[in-house]
């Protein structure tokens, strides 16, 4: 079981005030919050490690290096891949997004198909219609229901021979649906087409397991897992990180140059070009540390709990409804009062000390199958409380209160 009083005290953040009032903090899903640990390890990497790495023959370079490289080791088996040359360090979710979906305008031809699901991130919709608009290949939507959950049959229906790549994620950040992934990525893997995860809003919760799930790629954020901004990951499949051109041409991503040819260099650093963020790949393996201290399978029960415990406490006012009421869910709370713009309430608890999200939270096309501006969204980590649940909800029916 957590000790919660123990834990706030790991994030210096959490004992500040906003307004004069104590800040409550449910805008998980945007950012988490950053452990002391975390926060020492950045200041020690400028303060004892600083140097550019596989590069220097000196010292400072070397342990640079190794640092960097016990960190890809811990991603490694933080996901269970198989090898560590399937771990690419990168600048977060959209960029590792970004540098698959640039692979595929090599493999895809007109005609061929690629499958999006209707809950997908801004960030997991736009590289792929970029990919599509250059290579003429077709992108398709997976459709949901009101529940906020995707139609299996119309996925079913919607895989073919076309079917090059399935991009979905792992929870929807807007609404929190956990997906049935390792279906879907044993029906991709039917029809032959690629399957990648977008963990960004899993990895706070769960420990994924890329062999287990067998999915081509999985994708993720440090800073929405203790971890620094600037820093991400992109784990594939030895064989698909073999075939795909690298993304970007530099330094570090080469093995020999010349005006007439270049080689590239081996996995990893094909696709690590330039100077890494090298104190985020350090510190990303130190937040991964921590939040396996606290234990996963104690960090899932507890969310559960503050969802179980926000949904009732929230549907308590009148008017309120949630949207996203899928059976799998994750602690993300979306909803709205009676037709009261989301902005509106955001703006007044937020002078209350309190911070969510309001907004179409970067997913415009869920939005739009509710047909609303967007939601308030409240999102729970392992280090809120029922307590802060009880003050938000006070706010908000002050906040419905004052507007209506
Ligand atoms: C946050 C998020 C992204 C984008 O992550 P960045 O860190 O901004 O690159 C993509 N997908 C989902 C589901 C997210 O929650």
């Amino acid at each position: 079981m957590l000790d919660i009083n123990k834990i706030r005290a790991d994030f210096p953040i959490l004992s500040q005030q906003i307004y004069c009032k104590p800040l409550i903090y449910f805008d998980n899903g945007a950012t988490s919050q950053k452990p002391k640990v975390v926060i020492d390890a950045i200041t020690k990497y400028y303060e004892q490690l600083n140097a550019n790495i596989h590069r220097g023959v000196h010292k400072l370079s070397q342990d640079a290096t190794d640092a960097y490289e016990i960190s890809r080791g811990k991603v490694q088996n933080h996901i269970n891949a198989k090898f560590p040359y399937e771990v690419i360090f990168t600048s977060g979710t959209t960029h590792s997004i970004n540098a698959v979906a640039n692979g595929f305008a090599s493999i895809l031809k007109t005609g061929d198909e690629v499958l999006v699901s209707a809950l997908e991130h801004h960030s997991n919709i736009v590289p792929w219609q970029m990919l599509c608009e250059k290579t003429g290949a077709v992108l398709k939507v997976i459709p949901m229901n009101e529940a906020g959950e995707l139609i299996l049959s119309e996925y079913d229906n919607l895989l073919s021979n076309k079917t090059k790549i399935v991009t979905v994620n792992h929870i929807s950040n807007a609404l929190g649906t956990i997906n049935p992934i390792e279906y879907m990525i044993k029906k991709a893997h039917e029809v032959g087409a690629a399957i990648l995860i977008d963990g960004a809003q899993a990895t706070p919760h769960l420990k994924p397991d890329v062999q287990a799930l067998d999915c081509d790629f999985y994708v993720f954020s440090g800073h929405k897992i203790c971890g620094p901004t600037g820093v991400g990951i992109l784990y594939g499949k030895e064989e698909w990180l073999r075939k795909l051109p690298p993304y970007q041409g530099g330094g570090e991503m080469i093995a020999t140059v010349s005006f007439e040819k270049t080689t590239y260099a081996d996995l990893p650093h094909k696709f690590e070009a330039g100077t890494p963020n090298i104190e985020g790949g350090i510190v990303l393996g130190t937040a991964i540390d921590y939040m396996n201290e606290i234990g996963f399978d104690n960090i899932a029960s507890y969310e559960q709990e503050l969802l179980e415990y926000g949904t009732k406490k929230l549907l308590e006012i009148e008017g309120l409804k949630i949207y996203g009421t899928a059976k799998e869910k994750a602690s993300v709370i979306s909803f709205n009062i009676d037709d009261i713009h989301p902005y509106d309430i955001g703006t007044i608890i937020d002078k209350l000390g309190i911070a969510v999200r309001t907004g179409h939270h970067c997913a415009q096309p869920i939005m739009d199958f509710f047909c609303i501006p967007g939601t308030i969204r409240a999102s729970f980590a392992f280090y809120n409380t029922k307590e802060e649940i009880d003050i938000f909800v006070e706010a908000v029916k002050k906040a419905k209160m004052m507007l209506t």
